[in-house]
Parts: C-alpha cells; structure tokens; sequence
C-alpha cells in the first residue's frame, strides 16, 4: 500500500506541469505538504529545537533560529516567486533592511532613493553612521543622477519603486543596466509591487526586500521581512550567517500566517488593483481634488515605465486634496469605511496623512494623503471619499 502511494506520488510529480499559471504556483507552492498526518492545511512546527538521529548526526533541523520548517516553506515560496536562488526571512521588514546593511563594512557607501521609506533613512543616519557606513540620496527618476552618484565609490545601489508617499516609479531595468557597468549590487524593495506586479530580478537586480507586513501578510496581523538573492553568492552567505548570528528571525506561527498570505496574494492583489484603477479614475477630475498620484493613470510623469515593467498599476496611491493641510486631515478624518491609520497592502482599505507621522525634515506636501485599497466593494470606498470631501467643504 505504502510503495503504492510512493509510486503514485512520484508519477504525480513527475507529470507536474512545469511551467504553472503563478497562481497556481502560489496554492501549491506555499503549502508544508505534511508527510506525518497528510493535513492539507500546513502543520506550525513550534519546537525550537530537534532531535539528532541516532549515530549522533545532526538531521534536517538542529535549532529554529538557525532553520525551522514553516520558516523554510515561506522562504522557498518567497524565492520561487521572484525568481530567486535564495530567501532569508527575518521579523519585521526593518530587521531585513539592517541585515543588508550589517554586511557592509565600515568606509561603504549605499545609494538610496530621496523618497526611500523613512525607516531605512533614519537606519542610516541615526545608526549605521556611528559604523562608519555613509549614503547619498539621488532622485531614481533621474538615471543620469545615479550615473553621477556612481563616479565616487559605492557598495550597493537601492531601489523603491513604487515609491512612497509620491509614488515615483523608477526603470528598474535601465538603472540595473547602470550600476552593473560600476559592478555594484543593485537591491530593489519590492514590498509595494510584491513579485505579482513586479520581478525585479529578471529585470537585472541583485536582491529583492519585503517588507511582510503589507502585502503578502496581507491582513495587519504579521510582522515580518525577507530578502530575496538572484543567486546564492557570497552576500546570499553573508545573509544567511547574519539571519543565524544577529537572530532578528520570525517566529513559526508568523511564518505560517505569511505562507498563508503567499497562497491567496495573487487573487488579493488583483481584485484590490481593479478597484484602485476604478477609484483613481473617479477622483482623477474632481472638483476639491488637486491631483491623483496613481501609476495607472496616463497622466502619471512615469506612466509608460510602469505600464512596462508591471503587470497592474498596483493599489496604492496618494491624493492631493485642494486646500490647506488642515481640510485633508479633516477630510481623513471624516472617513468611515477607510481607516486612519498607517501600513499598507491589507484587506481593509487604509487612509493616512503622510507628512504627520514622517520626520520633521520630510518634503511631503501636507495636503497628501495616502490610500491602500482593500477589497471592499470600490463603490463604498468612492462614496466614502465623496462623503469625505463634501463634509469638509466650505
Ligand atoms: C513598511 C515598509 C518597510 C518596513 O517594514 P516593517 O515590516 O514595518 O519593518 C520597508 N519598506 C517599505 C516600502 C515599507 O512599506
């Protein structure tokens, strides 16, 4: 019966089509395929440690900081997604940019994008600075700018796109292109786009971040992050001793909510987008708005770039509201089916005022505020905005 079951499991296998719609690739690949009690659901594996096998060797698990199996399921799930060689999860989106930054050495220099997410500029400034590891700033939009930037040494080059509050999208491609003739690494954060949207390593980059929490969690109940390497060199290995040593891993449980999340991020994010598209149209032209910051629409400066470079507009995006800073936090505010809130890439719809909750010396106009579409219903998030601005006008 046993050799049965292992001969049909292996013309199973054998006969897996083996180039699968991503969606597909996502159900089955995020699944633990339990060989213990055959549960379709994953099992969480809370044990922190396991046990040797008999002659004393050390079997597939020694200690779950080091490896444990949800942690490796997300990971190999994550990595297949982008295309990549290997994945490090770690526990928040932060601690993967830092483990980034702890292979650098002091006297490096990263590029960053002047609109990077503020957390990774604090990081640098506030803490990597007194390790000797300096950075420059330089508009992504502008490949000409990164060209000069690379005249002086640097270590690493990183990207954003879309990017956040402003919603730049930069060519990942063309800038890749630009940093390999300096042979320096090219890291792309891919939290906003997610693989679905956006792979940033066909398109030339070295290694790919999330930022968990958002999307691929997908329901502000996971904190967590991860890094993708196109191929498993030697900053992959330095990853991995870093994910071992420094410990900033996530627990099995969280590891198991995201794998979860994988399974049904494609069928989230499309919905989410659709109905982002249908609510940038309607506010595009509106009376109290001044404009919509929204890839898919044509009069997006970056429009063509992304309609190349991804498969959907994405579901984020900020909205300038006509008049003072004041009226668009009244108008947050006053909104009942979006939330006020910070984050991003969850089921329900989230609305916030960026330049409140970014550091004193942010550039963000005050009267931007940002949306992440959800899947509610679009027509209650559209009459929950005309609700909003009419209740603020004067
Ligand atoms: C949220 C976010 C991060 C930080 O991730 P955490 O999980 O909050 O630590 C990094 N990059 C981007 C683009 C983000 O949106």
């Amino acid at each position: 019966m046993l050799a049965r079951s292992a001969m049909l499991q292996e013309h199973v296998q054998s006969h897996r089509p083996t180039l699968m719609h991503p969606d597909t690739r996502a159900v089955h690949g995020a699944d633990l395929h339990d060989t213990n009690a055959s549960a379709v659901a994953s099992p969480i594996y809370l044990s922190t440690t396991f046990k040797r096998e008999p002659d004393g060797s050390i079997g597939s698990y020694l200690y779950s900081r080091y490896a444990n199996p949800n942690r490796d399921q997300f990971e190999k799930a994550l990595c297949e997604a982008e295309g990549g060689q290997r994945a490090y999860a770690f526990a928040s989106g932060l601690a993967a940019c830092s483990a980034v930054l702890q292979c650098l050495q002091s006297g490096d220099r990263v590029i960053i994008p002047d609109d990077a997410y503020y957390g990774l500029r604090s990081m640098l400034t506030e803490i990597f600075s007194r390790f000797g590891i300096g950075f420059s700033m330089v508009d992504m939009t502008k490949p000409l700018q990164l060209r000069e930037a690379l005249q002086e040494q640097a270590q690493l080059v990183w990207l954003e796109s879309p990017s956040n509050p402003l919603i730049k999208i930069t060519d990942i491609a063309a800038l890749c292109a630009i940093a390999k003739e300096h042979a320096v690494p090219v890291l792309c954060d891919n939290t906003w786009a997610t693989p679905y949207l956006q792979q940033p390593i066909p398109l030339g980059c070295d290694m790919v971040l999330h930022s968990v929490t958002k999307y691929i969690g997908g329901h502000s109940d996971v904190l967590m992050g991860a890094l993708v390497c196109a191929t498993d060199d030697e900053f992959s290995q330095r990853l991995r001793r870093i994910q071992m040593l420094c410990g900033a891993v996530p627990s099995p449980f969280e590891c198991y909510l995201a794998a979860r999340g994988l399974q049904t991020l494609p069928t989230r994010l499309r919905a989410a987008c659709r109905s982002a598209e249908r609510f940038a149209q309607h506010f595009a032209s509106h009376p109290d708005v001044e404009s919509v910051l929204y890839p898919g629409l044509p009069s997006h400066p970056q429009h063509n770039i992304a309609a190349a470079q991804m498969h959907m507009p994405g579901a984020m995006m900020s909205i300038m509201i006509r008049g003072s800073e004041e009226r668009a936090l009244a108008v947050a505010a006053s909104l009942q089916v979006f939330s006020h809130a910070t984050s991003l890439g969850s089921v329900e719809s989230l609305v916030e005022h960026r330049k409140s909750v970014e550091p004193a010396d942010s550039r963000t106009p005050g009267n931007l505020l940002r949306f992440s579409i959800g899947l509610e219903a679009v027509e209650d998030l559209i009459a929950d905005l005309e609700q909003g601005l009419s209740a603020v006008r004067s």
